[in-house]
């Protein structure tokens, strides 16, 4: 009797057996994606392989309803990298596969086109300087080898990495070997595919949450059978299934992007490693801001170190101004005089400015003139943010909107103020300051779409605009060569979250969205204002000096017992009840302990303690963080599945987390 082994992407690791159907050849099932039946559910599966029994029950035994695709999409290395998944982060191989293999994609009659081909193309190709010419010949010279090798790019922001990359890709494509080419934010997409565009012309394709599930099905045909060569994506992009891989690039490396949350809560740049050691081929981490972990790496000889410490052409780095928020109250202005001045000074000289501020919405919150109370979500242990036009109270973790005039929930008086700024009221301050100038607002609030993104890039780039203000999204790798002034409102606000990589992210922050502006032929300017100018992330951030930085942070972390000195992982534990959270927590805790004294392994276990923001949308939550050496964390982690919680309770782990909050 042959019975199909099929690996479903529920939490429970083992194998499902199901019954072929009888009038399928069985190749013709095995390698492709199935719908089974599976308790009251039909599921999307994977067909891994068959057994031949006999003896067997075959009365229990299921039939799958259908074959979902018509062409074998699960390789050796797909099966293999599922399980070093399912091994390394805790997850069944199921779940693992729809990670490698999305349930989603879906097969299509005609083939589709993948963007990318419209694009007009350009031929372009710069001179490269000494430096990225030796970074350039350490890379293809690993490449012809056919060896794996990794890297690590640490440039000044404006250094030309971009262009290092490129000619890395050509000599793979010389070699007739892809390359994935991660990006860590979707809104990069479209600066990457006109510069990849310009040089390469076909066979690129873009991969990220954006496309459709056909296009996606396509795709992924295309580079199983090498008709596309070239992916660029966001983090899933990784799993591309090229068959002669040759590179894989990870820009922007330390990007927390690159972490997925959600289970199997993988690390984008050890999946690459792992699938670069499969096919022989080399990865590439780029940063102007390194994680400590993958700089401590390069230190400890683990990864080739490449350093680009000059920008192209000579071009001087920004020049950095720290100025001294003292004195605020509710009404004064978000900018300093002297931040005024300069703005005004750029405009003057029609050149482009960069207004950051990593706070969406009008102000932080509005607080009761009467009882000082904040305005706290109902559903979450964090305040509201205010927004306009509509005037109304946002939660920015749960969506929880309420319309105003909201009476205080504490006295129930509306005598309220406004307390703090967010991207909305800057946008205000500056077209009062400013009145003939062309503002884009760029934030998550705008840029629901790819459309708003593509605007901005477009309108700045044809000098459409002359401010761009907005959060994060404004801080990562854009190239803008009239950008002369980068503004940062306020450089504090990541410094106030209580997390081991806090002060990190401040640094890289403050050094990437600095880094926007001086990158054509005018000299860059920055101005960051603050309230701890003497704080080391700021004082080194300003002197583009990021070993001072390094050097001064990896301390702590030693000293304190954090990544890259240990792993961690992170286990959550939610429930509607705060009580049963309580509850289960501690009982977890205990159980850890004793489980690590039993098995004498060398682990410190934390906790419990409430999340940074401990209800979120009426479900309290708590942490447990377990610290030590990865493999003694994995194999703890095994005995979490005989856990007996409270009804309600969800437990969930993560490997690795980007941070603690
Ligand atoms: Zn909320
Ligand atoms: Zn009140």
């Amino acid at each position: 009797m042959t019975v199909l082994e099929v690996a479903v992407p529920i939490p429970i690791n083992k194998m499902f057996y199901y019954l072929p159907l009888s009038n399928v050849k069985l190749e013709d099932i095995i390698g492709r994606r199935v719908k089974v039946p599976f308790g009251k559910k039909v599921l999307t599966a994977y067909a891994i392989s068959y057994i031949n029994i006999k003896n067997i029950n075959t009365l229990k035994l299921k039939r799958i309803i259908k074959i979902i695709d018509n062409d074998n999409l699960i390789t050796e290395e797909a099966i293999k990298l599922s399980k070093y998944i399912s091994e390394n982060y805790v997850c069944s191989l199921g779940e693992a596969l729809s990670s490698v293999i999305p349930t989603s994609m879906k097969p299509s009659k005609k083939i589709s086109e993948n963007k990318s081909t419209e694009k007009k193309v350009k031929h372009r190709k710069c001179i490269l300087n000494t430096q990225q010419n030796n970074a350039v010949n350490s890379i293809n010279k690993t490449l012809s080898k056919n060896v794996y090798s990794s890297f690590l790019i640490h440039g000044v922001t404006g250094s030309g990495k971009t262009e290092v990359y490129i000619n890395a890709i050509e000599y793979a494509l010389k070699q007739n070997r892809s390359t994935i080419m991660l990006i860590p934010d979707i809104s990069l997409t479209t600066q990457f595919l006109d510069i990849i565009t310009a040089r390469f012309n076909k066979n690129i394709g873009i991969w990220h949450s954006g496309i459709s599930n056909n296009e996606k099905y396509d795709l992924f045909l295309k580079a199983i059978n090498g008709d596309v060569k070239i992916i660029i994506g966001a983090r899933s992009a990784v799993f591309t299934p090229f068959k002669n891989l040759g590179l894989i690039i990870i820009d922007e490396e330390h990007e927390h992007t690159y972490k997925q949350v959600q289970k199997p809560s993988y690390d984008t740049r050890e999946i690459a490693k792992w699938r670069c050691k499969y096919q022989n081929a080399v990865v590439i981490l780029g940063s102007a801001t390194p994680s400590l972990e993958s700089y401590k790496d390069a230190i400890d000889k683990k990864i080739n170190l490449i350093e680009l410490n000059k920008r192209i052409d000579n071009k001087e780095l920004p020049e950095v101004k720290v100025l001294t928020l003292e004195n605020r109250t509710f009404k004064t202005s978000s900018f300093l005089p002297e931040t005024i001045k300069a703005i005004s000074k750029v405009l003057a000289r029609k050149e482009q400015i960069i207004v950051f501020l990593n706070r969406r919405g009008y102000s932080s919150t509005l607080i009761c003139r009467k009882c000082n109370s904040i305005y706290q979500c109902p559903r979450c242990s964090i305040s509201m943010v205010f927004h306009k036009n509509p005037d109304l109270l946002k939660c920015h973790y749960c969506g929880n909107t309420e319309y105003l005039p909201a009476p205080c929930s504490v006295c129930k008086c509306k005598d309220v103020t406004i307390f703090g700024s967010g991207t909305q009221k800057i946008e205000d301050e500056l077209k009062k300051l400013f009145k003939h100038a062309r503002i884009f607002r760029l934030d998550s609030d705008t840029a629901s779409s790819n459309k708003n993104y593509e605007k901005a890039y477009n309108g700045i780039k044809n000098e459409e605009y002359d401010i761009l203000l907005g959060t994060q999204m404004v801080a990562k790798g854009f190239d803008f060569p009239k950008v002369s002034l980068v503004c940062i409102i306020d450089a504090d606000t990541s410094l106030y979250i209580p997390d081991f990589k806090s002060i990190e992210k401040t640094f890289q922050l403050i050094t990437q969205v600095a880094g926007r502006t001086g990158r054509g032929y005018a000299k860059g300017n920055v101005i960051v204002q603050t309230n701890y100018p003497q704080h080391y992330a700021i004082e080194y951030a300003k002197k583009h000096d990021f070993k001072s930085f390094y050097k001064i942070e990896i301390e702590q972390r030693k000293k304190l017992s954090y990544p890259p000195f240990c792993d961690i992982a992170k286990i959550s534990i939610k429930n509607k009840k705060m009580e049963k959270v309580d509850e289960d927590s501690e009982k977890l805790f205990f159980s850890l302990k004793d489980l690590v004294i039993k098995y004498k392994l060398e682990l410190e276990i934390l906790g419990p303690v409430s999340a940074y923001i401990a209800k979120l949308n009426n479900i309290y939550r708590k942490y447990i963080i377990i610290k030590g050496d990865r493999n003694n964390i994995l194999k703890l982690t095994e005995f979490l599945e005989n856990f007996k919680q409270s009804v309600g309770t969800f437990i969930g782990i993560e490997i690795m987390p980007s941070d603690l909050i």
